[in-house]
């Protein structure tokens, strides 16, 4: 039987230029610089379960291994090691590669990814040799069910891929997964030349999943989770797509409870996102079920420098209106263009801050190798020549027109400090646009949005209300604070008086913010860039008929030694101290109880649903 082991690079993993673990996209980016706000989740390496459920021989997913546990597993032999890799890991995959070639020669090799982009980009054909058989450019599906001689076209599913979750460090360092990842179709017909993504898969779109199957494997999520609040939908511009967004809309409206309880985040420019409005209506959105919507808007100058994915002027206006109807945004801005200079970067940056984008990411252009914008770049004379730990959003590889490398950086950073003080921590902005939602819901023609979403909006709210008197206490400046009692009074008006149980849960949180506060002067997050612990996936193909919530994989935890044991200790005593709180909860909820929300609260926090989500 072929013996196939999939893997990411081994740690320790290179930070950020901000001494930030790169593991964790939201705290590194898209809460970034919200002082104990920040939200810290753990994610998973989703393109390899992708892959090893796709296939039909059995196959192992290794996610974050050690160079031990790495060099353990090569010594089984295997026929192939696939290892899905960023440009910035590549020195540690390089080794990874020549210690495989060493210990067991006739293990064929490769790699994908847009670390296999950058890989290919770079290194010349005999060069290349030495490290991989093949590199995956492009749909890995299709490429290893063609390697491994199985059929290509035969069905992609995808079922209960590893959840994420997050919350703030103060309450939960390892929070319990509350977020499913779906991937639905993969590459974008944009063609914007500083797009890996684009790149990577030739320019167009490729289909994994149909908007019915999106839908299906949301309800089975929730099935198997009942307090999942949200499943993360990976679909670059899906608003490129209108009739699959549509489809998944109608299919979780057949059975519209589940609109009640569960949402998705996906992906959109808002020119698109315009069109959609225009021919469908806002509240046509709202009953697609999409919660979250990450908008590349790249700059406010973009649509002038041929990005014509939106429409100049337009962004504010598409920004209220899903705010309006209770959608939230993650807005991302990059600098360093060459049309920027030391003006209009500034008008830039206060025109991304006015959206209030609920969550956001501030890059830097940045030539990944393989795309456009790196050949230009390269033909230009304009690449630098920096390690490849440095590869990423924030990369100095490439010599803006007008600023300095470290001036760059200095706007991403004063810019995430801006958002905050404008706006106040991300945890807030999310609470007011649930109850927009609520408002909007409760007041539209759809039956399915009055009775069902509306629900969804209040119970998240209501999740969040014990959240802001901290952000209140801590906020950063008199401005956010009148915003947090304004959002007291928003909450009132729109959902009533909270109850008992969410009072005590905001005082707990205020004096576990303070404790949180106290921690981070005296010891700074950024000290300690996390890496997440190994996990060995086993998909065994055996299992025969599978029922509706069973999994296909089964998960082994390889590492051992100090940083394991802290990490299962600290999960435990958390686990014990936060199920505790919810005990009380729940008792002060049944003692005077009553509401709907006590019930729910309660349950919510007693599954580890302290996890914020987007
Ligand atoms: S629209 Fe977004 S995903 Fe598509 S090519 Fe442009 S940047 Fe990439």
């Amino acid at each position: 039987m072929t013996k196939i082991l999939l893997t990411n690079s081994v740690k320790p993993y290179p930070t950020d230029p901000w001494n930030e673990t790169m593991t964790d996209g939201t705290a590194q980016r898209f809460t970034k610089g919200q002082d104990i706000f920040t939200i810290n989740i753990h994610a998973h390496c989703h393109a390899n379960h992708l892959l090893a459920q796709n296939i039909s021989i059995p196959s192992e997913v290794l996610e974050y291994p050690t160079w031990e546990i790495f060099t353990a597993k090569i010594k089984e032999e295997y026929d192939y090691v696939g290892i899905s890799f960023f440009p910035m890991h590549m020195d540690n995959v390089l080794r990874m590669c020549k210690y495989i070639r060493k210990e067991s020669p006739a293990t064929k090799i490769i790699l994908g990814s847009y670390g296999g982009q950058s890989f290919a980009s770079t290194f010349d054909e005999e060069e290349a040799k030495e490290y991989a058989d093949y590199v995956c450019l492009g749909e890995g599906i299709q490429f290893l069910r063609d390697l491994l001689g199985e059929p290509t076209d035969a069905p992609i599913e995808e079922r209960l891929l590893p959840k994420c979750g997050g919350t703030v460090s103060w309450l939960d360092k390892r929070p319990k997964g509350s977020a499913g990842f779906l991937i639905s179709g993969l590459g974008c017909a944009g063609g914007c030349d500083f797009c890996s993504t684009t790149q990577l898969y030739g320019q167009k779109r490729h289909q994994l999943l149909s908007g019915r199957q999106v839908a299906e494997e949301i309800k089975r999520y929730r099935r198997v989770y009942p307090d999942l609040q949200q499943v993360m939908v990976i679909e670059e511009d899906h608003f490129r797509v209108p009739e699959h967004l549509l489809e998944i809309g109608e299919e979780l409206r057949r059975e519209p409870e589940y609109l009640a309880d569960i949402d998705y985040l996906t992906f959109g420019s808002t020119g698109n996102i315009q069109k959609f409005a225009d021919k469908y209506g806002w509240e046509e959105l709202a009953l697609t079920g999409v919660g979250v919507l990450f908008i590349g808007l790249e700059s406010k100058f973009a649509g002038e420098h041929g990005y014509d994915k939106r429409a100049d002027g337009e962004s504010k206006e598409v920004f209220k209106n899903l705010h309006n109807i209770g959608i939230r945004t993650i807005g991302a801005w990059m600098c360093g263009w060459d049309f920027h200079d030391r003006t209009n970067i500034q008008e830039d940056l206060e025109w991304m801050i006015s959206l209030n984008p609920t969550y956001y990411q501030l890059t830097r252009v940045s030539p990944f190798p393989g795309t456009p914008f790196w050949k230009r770049a390269k033909e230009e004379n304009r690449l630098l020549d920096v390690p490849w730990e440095d590869v990423h959003f924030w990369s100095g590889a490439h010599k803006a027109a007008n600023f300095e490398g470290h001036e760059l950086l200095d706007f991403i950073e004063r810019g995430y400090e801006k958002l905050y003080e404008t706006w106040g921590a991300s945890i807030t902005n999310k609470t007011f646009v649930h109850l927009n939602g609520y408002r909007f819901c409760r007041n539209a023609k759809s039956e399915i949005l009055r009775d069902h979403k509306s629900q969804y909006h209040k119970k998240i709210a209501a999740s969040l209300y014990p959240f802001i008197g901290a952000c209140e206490r801590f906020a950063p400046n008199g401005r956010v604070r009148r915003r947090m009692f304004k959002l007291e009074e928003f909450y009132r008006e729109t959902l009533g008086e909270p109850t008992k149980s969410q009072r005590l849960l905001a005082n707990y949180l205020a004096r576990r913010a303070a404790k949180g506060k106290k921690w981070e002067e005296k010891d700074p997050q950024n000290r300690h860039p996390r890496d997440e612990i190994c996990k060995l996936y086993r998909y065994d193909k055996n299992q025969g008929e599978m029922s509706d919530t069973s999994f296909p994989y089964e998960v082994e935890y390889p590492e051992r030694g100090l940083p394991f044991y802290a990490y299962k200790l600290g999960q435990t005593l958390t686990r014990r101290k936060l199920g505790a709180v919810s005990g009380i909860v729940q008792a002060v909820s049944k003692v005077y109880a009553t509401e709907d929300i006590d019930e729910i609260l309660g349950r919510r926090l007693q599954n580890g649903a302290f996890s914020t989500g987007f």
